[in-house]
C-alpha cells in the first residue's frame, strides 16, 4: 500500500497554475510523500454559471484526501459570485487561520527588521456569519455572533500552537469596553483558558491600541488571537509590514479538514509571465507538510527557501539592487530552491519543526455547557416610525402595553432619547423601545410578547424586528 498522502490540489486563476507548479516542484524534490489530486476552481467555474466557483465532484476529492493546498482564484466582477474562500471555510468547518508574518531583514526591505508574529483569527463567526438586514429607509444591520464553543475553539488552538510551536506568549485583541457581552465573552474565554497554561505569558489588549502597537513595535508580539474582523485586517497589516504580502502562507485548520494557501491573491496583470513569487503558497505548503506530518520534509524545504533568500535570489517583488543578487523568474526561483534542499541558512534563523509524534496537540475541545436559568424580563420593539421626535413617541407609546409590560426607555443608534433625552440628539427613522415588566423582578413568556405586538400592530405601527431580554442566572443577558 502507498505511504503516501492523498492531498487535493487546486491550481487556481492568474498567477495560481505558475506558484502552484514551482511550490509541488520543490516540496516533491524534496521528497514529499504525496498522492495528488487536482480539481478546478475559481473564475472559469464561476463563468460556467456555478455561482459558488466549486464543482460537486471537488467536494467529493476535498471529502476524501482532507488536505487541500489551493493556489489564489479570481472572483469575477459583477453580483451574484459567492467568496469561495469563505464557502469553503465554513463547508469544512475550518475555524482557525493561523498565519505566520516574519520579517526577513536584511535580505527583504522592511520597516520592522525584528518581527515573528503568527495571527490566529477565528474563521466562522463575527460579522462574517452574513446575516444583514436593510430595516427602514435608513437603517441596515449586520448581526456579529460570537458562540461560547468557537471561541473556546479558536483560543485554546492558539494556546495549543504557542506549545507546539515554542512560543511564549499569546496575545488577545478586543473591543469589550464597547461590545461588553461578545467580545466580553471572548476576553473572559481567553482568561480562562490561558490559565490552563501558566508556562505561556499572556495578556489583552483593546483592539485599536493594540493594533497600533503591532503595527509600531511589532518585535514585542508573538501569537495572537482575535475574533474574524479583526484577524482579516490585522493578518493583512502584519504581513505587509513584514515587507511583502507576497512572502506569507497561510493555514486554515478545522476538526477533519485543512486549507492551505498564500494570502496574496491571483495578482492577474502578472499572470502567465513567469514573474510572480511563489514564497506565500510555497509557505502554504510547509505548512501543509507539518500538517499530514512530514515534517522533516517540511524543515528541509523551509531552510531551503531562507538560503535562497539570503543568497540574495529574488524575484521581481522583493527585488533590491542594494540587496539582492540576481533577479529571477518563478521558475529560476523554485530551481534555486531545489538547488539548496539540505542546506541551512547562514544568517538567518533556521527552522527545525518538531516531529508530529513528538508533541500531541488537545483537540479543539469545548468545555461541558453548565446550563444557566434563563428568565424572559423585557422585550426590544424596533420600530420604522418618521412621524415625529423622540418626545412625541414616548409620549404615544407610554399608553401602548399590558397589564404586565411598560415602555422602559426608547433608543435610536444605541442612544436614549426618551426619557430624558438631549435635543441635540440626531435620529435616524430606526427606534429601539424597551418594555419591561410593570413590577419589576417579575418574569414573562412569549404569549406576553404576542399580546404586547398585538398591541402595536392594532395601534397601527410598523415592527420591524423584535429581541428578548433574557436574564441568565440572574445576570443581564442585554446591553
Ligand atoms: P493580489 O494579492 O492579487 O495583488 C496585490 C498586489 O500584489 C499586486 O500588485 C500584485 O501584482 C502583487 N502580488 C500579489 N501576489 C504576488 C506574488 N506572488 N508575486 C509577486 N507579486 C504579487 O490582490 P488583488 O489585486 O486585490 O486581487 C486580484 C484577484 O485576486 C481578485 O480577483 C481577488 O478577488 C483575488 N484574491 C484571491 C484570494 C484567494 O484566492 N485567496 C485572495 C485575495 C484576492
Amino acid at each position: 500500500m502507498s505511504k503516501n498522502t492523498p492531498i487535493t490540489v487546486a491550481y487556481g486563476d492568474g498567477i495560481g497554475p505558475e506558484i502552484m507548479e514551482a511550490t509541488l516542484n520543490i516540496i516533491t524534490s524534496a521528497g514529499a510523500e504525496l498522492d495528488i489530486e487536482t480539481i478546478e476552481i475559481g473564475e472559469q467555474v464561476y463563468l460556467r454559471g456555478n455561482l459558488a466557483g466549486i464543482e460537486p465532484s471537488a467536494w467529493d476529492s476535498l471529502r476524501r484526501t482532507k488536505v487541500f493546498l489551493k493556489a489564489p482564484i479570481t472572483t469575477p466582477q459583477g453580483g451574484g459570485y459567492k467568496s469561495l474562500n469563505v464557502t469553503t471555510r465554513k463547508t469544512l468547518g475550518l475555524y482557525a487561520n493561523v498565519r505566520p508574518c516574519i520579517s526577513y531583514h536584511p535580505y527583504v526591505s522592511t520597516k520592522h527588521p525584528v518581527m515573528d508574529v503568527v495571527i490566529v483569527r477565528e474563521n466562522e463567526e463575527d460579522l462574517y456569519a452574513g446575516i444583514e438586514y436593510r430595516q427602514t429607509q435608513d437603517v441596515y444591520q449586520c448581526l456579529k455572533l460570537i458562540s461560547r464553543p468557537g471561541s473556546e475553539k479558536i483560543i485554546r488552538y492558539a494556546f495549543e500552537y504557542a506549545v507546539y510551536n515554542n512560543r511564549k506568549k499569546v496575545t488577545c485583541f478586543v473591543k469589550d469596553n464597547i461590545m461588553k457581552l461578545t467580545d466580553g465573552l471572548f476576553h473572559k474565554i481567553f482568561r480562562d483558558i490561558a490559565a490552563e497554561y501558566p508556562d505561556i505569558e499572556n495578556e489583552v489588549w483593546i483592539v485599536d491600541i493594540g493594533a497600533a502597537k503591532m503595527a509600531n513595535t511589532p518585535e514585542n508580539f508573538d501569537v495572537i488571537v482575535m475574533e474574524n474582523l479583526y484577524g482579516d485586517i490585522l493578518s493583512d497589516v502584519a504581513a505587509q509590514i513584514t515587507g511583502s504580502v507576497g512572502l506569507a502562507g497561510s493555514a486554515n485548520i478545522g476538526e477533519n479538514f485543512a486549507m492551505f494557501e498564500a494570502i496574496h491573491g491571483s495578482a492577474p496583470r502578472r499572470a502567465g509571465q513567469n514573474l510572480a513569487n511563489p514564497s506565500g503558497l510555497l509557505l502554504g505548503g510547509v505548512m501543509m507538510l507539518n500538517h499530514i506530518g512530514q515534517s522533516e520534509i517540511a524543515t528541509k524545504v523551509h531552510n531551503a527557501w531562507l538560503k535562497t533568500l539570503e543568497d540574495g535570489i529574488h524575484t521581481y517583488d522583493i527585488f533590491k539592487d542594494n540587496i539582492s543578487k540576481e533577479k529571477v523568474g518563478t521558475k529560476e526561483f523554485a530551481k534555486a530552491v531545489i538547488e539548496r534542499l539540505g542546506q541551512v541558512p547562514g544568517k538567518l534563523k533556521p527552522v527545525k519543526y518538531k516531529k508530529s509524534d513528538e508533541v500531541k496537540r488537545k483537540q479543539a475541545e469545548v468545555s461541558k455547557l453548565k446550563i444557566q436559568q434563563k428568565d424572559l424580563v423585557g422585550v426590544d420593539i424596533y420600530l420604522d416610525w418618521r412621524n415625529g421626535s423622540a418626545e412625541d413617541l414616548g409620549e404615544i407609546l407610554k399608553k401602548v402595553g399590558t397589564d404586565n409590560l411598560k415602555l422602559g426607555f426608547i433608543s435610536n443608534r444605541g442612544v436614549k432619547v426618551w426619557p430624558d433625552g438631549e435635543p441635540e440628539t440626531f435620529c435616524t427613522d430606526h427606534w429601539r423601545c424597551r418594555y419591561v415588566t410593570v413590577n419589576s423582578g417579575e418574569t414573562i413568556n412569549n404569549s406576553d410578547v404576542i399580546k404586547l405586538l398585538e398591541k402595536f400592530y392594532d395601534t397601527g405601527f410598523d415592527f420591524i424586528k423584535t429581541e428578548h431580554i433574557y436574564n441568565f442566572d440572574g445576570a443581564a443577558g442585554y446591553s
